[in-house]
């Protein structure tokens, strides 16, 4: 998911201290990159996981393919405890597949589009005239991101659009401003970029939230300054009452006989269409319109000739379908069984779940390749692991890290009341990977100064590899939160961010062409490595204190309460 550039982190990194080599095992190192570089599967494992049965929307009958080609392909590499792991229902299921939208009025021709998930097909080709009624005046509106303000405008608009929209489509984005590119689209954190990342979060900064949390900072650096110490949980509280605020608006507009939304994307340069949802999984919400989302420019476009008054008149054909009501969630779990700690565990795992655009090559396929290649690599090595060392394919992710923080738990224990279970008690360590294709660089500690010296130890074989940084802060945004909120060790890797965040998260263009297998395979190599030295290693992983359990929330203000 991650819904912020990396870059924003002015943090941490530590180049690996002078310190002796120690414990690490150089011999295990070295094989563990003769099997990532010079008999990898990964460039298998994006074939099939993206081009084969991507796009992975969570509960829809490509995420199932997915999950079912990776626990058989685990088995084959002799992985047999590979399964589907059912964690229970997660609403809707939903997929598309076509959509066709025409302009007819005043001239003819096609236009970009992708359906927004969850919302309705058209049953046929519709045509209607189109009406701009925006939620927004414009698309930095800072009002978007606070319940209250997003409450009372849905208000506003029922009362200013009553009656305005039967029979029309409905254009609800307001025009997307553009500013030319002006940067590299694709990067890689020189060191200069790394260096930056070294220095704590400011001591000054407060860790102050309220709960609920009712609005997001405007500024993009604070927002993510936020996050990084808004529990995990009141994250998900956030989103997910914003959803069912937003299912006031698509009431409206069913009621109002709306015959379709269009809306267009604010990332990017122009030209990539980026689409999630309208509506929701969630089967206690309103299906929506047709909703698809514009490329930018054309959506431009059509915004100007409505402003001269022209009118304009489109047709719209989507095929979208909800194959099941309550689709069931489920993970993909895999082991390696450990030979005198069996019952401590150490974790690896990535999303398998992606957004429908394009195929979930980047988000996160790529991720996902990654993960298996490194047990690949262990389960053939048949190195000794004292250990258990355990993959999850998380499902869920885009849409609230169910599969994780459902895993999380039955295992390990509830975030909110800090009731914890056994299991809790005999675990290690939990890495994830989620950010693209990008080689990873180094490593954040969620500012456990503990683990430092280890990991500055394990990146030394991958210095030459540009694997060098320790980023002493709180990642956010993907499945390690789970387990970092019950006050397990858990880790996510930096990664060089190349073209992820300017063209492929959660974008049309989200496919292979944009994964460099090469930086994959030292991802793999390093996380197996890793794993390798937290499997066998003398101690757990040394932990941080428990987090304690959250305060009661405090009430919500009227114009929120369901
Ligand atoms: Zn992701």
């Amino acid at each position: 998911m991650k819904h912020l550039p990396s870059i924003l982190l002015c943090s941490g990194l530590c180049l690996a201290s002078a310190a002796a080599v120690a414990d690490t095992d150089l011999a295990v190192v070295n094989r563990i990159k003769d099997q990532a570089f010079n008999h990898s599967q990964v460039v298998d494992y994006m074939y099939y996981l993206a081009d084969e049965n991507g796009p992975r929307l969570a509960a829809s009958p490509g995420y199932r393919r997915a999950a079912n080609w990776a626990v058989d392909t685990l088995r084959r590499e002799g992985i047999e405890s590979a399964r589907l792991d059912p964690f229970g229902t997660i609403g809707r299921s939903w997929a598309w597949s076509s959509v066709a939208v025409q302009m007819v009025e005043p001239q003819a021709t096609s236009l970009n589009a992708v359906p927004l998930a969850w919302s309705a097909g058209t049953d046929g080709t519709l045509t209607a005239p189109v009406v701009f009624a925006p939620l927004w005046d414009d698309d930095e509106d800072p009002q978007q991101s606070d319940l209250v303000a997003l409450a009372q405008r849905i208000e506003t608009y029922k009362q200013q659009y009553a009656g305005k929209l039967d029979g029309h489509i409905v254009l609800l984005a307001p025009r997307r401003t553009f500013n030319l590119p002006s940067e590299p689209e694709t990067q890689r954190w020189t060191t200069a970029d790394l260096d930056d990342m070294k220095s704590a979060r400011d001591p000054l900064l407060t860790d102050v939230y309220e709960w609920p949390l009712l609005k997001l900072p405007v500024d993009t650096d604070e927002r993510w300054l936020q996050y990084e110490v808004v529990p995990a949980e009141i994250q998900s509280d956030y989103s997910g009452r914003h959803d069912r605020l937003m299912d006031r608006l698509i009431r409206f507009l069913n009621d109002e006989h709306a015959v379709a939304v269009m809306t267009t994307n604010t990332e990017g340069n122009g030209g990539v269409i980026f689409a999630e949802s309208f509506g929701s999984h969630m089967a206690s919400t309103s299906i929506p319109p047709p909703a698809v989302q514009l490329m930018p420019e054309h959506y431009n476009r059509l915004l100007r000739l409505l402003e001269r008054d022209v009118p304009v008149t489109l047709s719209v054909n989507v095929e979208a379908s909800f194959p099941e009501e309550n689709a069931e969630g489920a993970n993909v779990i895999a082991e390696l069984p450990g030979k005198v700690k069996r019952r401590e565990v150490v974790m690896m795992g990535a999303h398998l779940d992606s957004w429908h655009a394009g195929t979930g090559a980047t988000d996160n396929a790529a991720g996902v390749a990654v993960v298996m290649e490194a047990m690949r690599i262990l389960r053939t090595l048949d190195l000794d692991l004292d250990r258990t060392v355990r993959l999850g394919l998380w499902d869920g992710e885009e849409i609230g890290h169910l599969g994780s923080r459902a895993y999380v738990r039955e295992h390990f224990g509830d975030p909110v009341s800090m009731t914890l279970k056994p299991e809790h008690e005999t675990f290690s360590v939990y890495f994830n990977i989620d950010t693209g294709s990008g080689r990873t660089r180094g490593i954040l500690t969620q500012a456990n100064d503990m683990v430092r010296p280890i990991f500055a130890e394990l990146m030394r074989p991958f210095e030459e590899l540009g694997v060098t940084a320790i980023v002493p802060r709180n990642d956010w945004g993907t499945d390690h939160q789970a387990f970092d909120a019950v006050g397990l060790p858990a880790f996510d890797l930096l990664q060089d961010q190349l073209d992820y965040w300017s063209h492929t998260h959660h974008s049309n263009v989200d496919t292979v062409d944009h994964v460099l297998p090469q930086d994959l395979m030292v991802s793999a190599a390093f996380l197996a490595a890793l794993v390798y030295d937290a499997a066998t290693r003398d101690e757990l992983m040394p932990r941080e204190p428990l987090p304690p359990p959250l305060p009661e929330p405090k009430p919500l203000p009227e114009i929120l309460r369901d």
